[in-house]
């Protein structure tokens, strides 16, 4: 597929230029107090080393305040204001609080550079730098604690807002409350940082960053739920009718006869995987698709497990195609590490048997139920690889503040996880359930899903979409989902 002019990577070379080349590593120095010293330690290395591409050294227990990075013979300080109040108070809701909400205007320090807009909210700290005559910078602004803020998802662990679901709503999340909950404030605060780092070191490098568009499914369900019942039937049958799809009308008929008649594997919600298998090959991308491994909660997880022979192919024609088959824990799994080490061991064993060999297994929680004390513990604790949950179920956005892959932090254990985290940023359902954004399928949702993407594109991120297979059932539906994969608003 040809690359839209919109996708020009972030970080990318000149003109002339191997826009693949690798700087050479280069290495820097970090001091820092003793307060939160695992917390800063973590997010250093996400940044500096996972990020920057920068080898880091770090000396703990300094006696200033702040976080100084050296190189050579200049530095640049940073507020350490989060981390500092937070060591007082480990995981209390008043250090969760933003203490400022002052928008900074970084174009006009030039230092916006790469960002799309003009001035970057600081919860932390204040706005605002310095540059002494030696030409070392200081940094007002705590950009380091608000990055961790966002990225260790620190306010759900800290604060009780749940849904019927036990979920934290999207909607109470400080980026929300903001109004910016479509903005990637980690990643625009990264790009912050690393244009002060190049004030004062003009020749640092970094490694170029390439987007990239991740299509996703969670196979809950692979009969028709209407086909069960015939008044969810006849609402299905009308629903199409006046949307004038007449040959998915008639799918649907047959899929309630075969239904009545004992059962059938050819369904609308199969075929909803088969569209979803096609639509990524078509463009090259390699699909993701998630399968909950045991049944937790009887009226909650989905109709379809891997030990049913008929999924078992499936399995076996999902990886012969390319794609990537994830594991999707049920929907009590989220606080009982327990039932997650079972499901995952569960779900190795069948695809060991079915001969399916991945490099890594990644895994998203069913309903996105999340718990912040003991969710991710569990998930590395069984040996996933990567999750990919952590979008809201109400909100599209960046729940992380990023779209970027990242090791996880565990708040409670206050260590590095050997997990890592791909943020959700988009679910078809948070747009066009009733009960969160109420969109109807068409170009308000095209056009919002397409400037998500841009976004994430812009800074070298991925574009993470889940579209579940039981939501491709009318042209409109299937339309918007083209527009988000293509970035084109028809
Ligand atoms: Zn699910």
């Amino acid at each position: 597929m040809s690359v839209p002019r919109d996708e020009r990577r972030f970080g990318e070379s000149s003109p002339g230029s191997n826009p693949l080349e690798r700087s050479p590593v280069d290495r820097i120095a970090i001091e820092h107090p003793t307060h939160c010293a695992a917390e800063v330690g973590w997010v250093a290395d996400v940044v500096f080393r996972e990020r920057f591409g920068l080898e880091i050294e770090t000396v703990v227990g300094t006696s200033g305040r702040g976080i100084c990075i050296r190189r050579g013979d200049r530095k640049l300080t940073l507020s350490a204001e989060f981390f500092e109040n937070a060591d007082r108070a480990w995981g209390s809701a008043e250090t969760a609080t933003e203490v400022q909400s002052g928008e900074w205007d970084v174009a006009a320090e030039g230092l916006g550079e790469g960002l799309l807009h003009r001035t970057v909210p600081i919860p932390f700290g204040r706005p605002g730098i310095s540059i002494d005559e030696c030409g070392d910078v200081a940094v007002r602004a705590d950009l380091l604690g608000t990055i961790f803020f966002h990225l260790s998802r620190y306010e759900e662990f800290c604060r009780p807002d749940r849904d019927q679901h036990g979920r934290f709503p999207g909607k109470a999340s400080y980026a929300a409350r903001l109004g910016m909950l479509d903005r990637p404030l980690a990643d625009e605060l990264i790009e912050v940082l690393w244009n002060a780092m190049r004030r004062v070191w003009p020749d640092l490098r970094r490694p170029t960053s390439t987007g990239r568009v991740e299509l996703s499914c969670d196979v809950d369900w692979l009969y028709d739920a209407a086909a069960m019942r015939p008044a969810a039937m006849i609402r299905r049958l009308g629903s199409l009718a006046r949307s004038g799809d007449w040959g998915a009308a008639v799918e649907a008929s047959r899929d309630l006869a075969r239904r009545c008649a004992g059962g059938s594997r050819a369904c609308p919600s199969r075929r909803g995987l088969e569209r979803l298998m096609h639509d990524a090959e078509r463009r090259d991308l390699r699909g993701v698709f998630n399968f909950i491994p045991t049944t937790t909660d009887p009226d909650r997880d989905g109709d379809n497990r891997p030990g049913d022979p008929a999924v078992a192919t499936l399995l076996s024609e999902i990886h012969r195609r390319g794609h990537e088959i994830g594991v999707h824990p049920g929907y009590a799994s989220a606080e009982h590490p327990d039932v997650i080490a079972d499901g995952v061991a569960t779900f190795r064993r069948r695809l060991a048997e079915l001969g399916i060999e991945q490099g890594r297994l990644s895994s998203r929680q069913h309903f996105l139920r999340w718990c912040p004390h003991r969710t991710a513990a569990g998930l590395d604790a069984a040996g996933v690889d990567v999750d990919t949950t952590l979008g809201f179920a109400d909100r599209p956005g960046f729940r992380c503040g990023t779209s970027h892959e990242f090791t996880m932090y565990d708040c409670v254990g206050r260590r590095p996880l050997r997990l890592r985290q791909r943020p959700l940023v988009a679910m078809e359902w948070s747009y066009l359930s009733p009960e969160h954004l109420a969109f109807e399928p068409g170009r308000r949702m095209a056009t919002a899903l397409c400037e998500l993407r841009r976004r994430c594109l812009h800074y070298g991120g991925t574009f993470t979409l889940l579209w579940h297979n039981s939501m491709l059932f009318s042209p409109r539906l299937r339309s918007t989902l083209h527009a988000a994969l293509d970035g084109v608003v028809p």
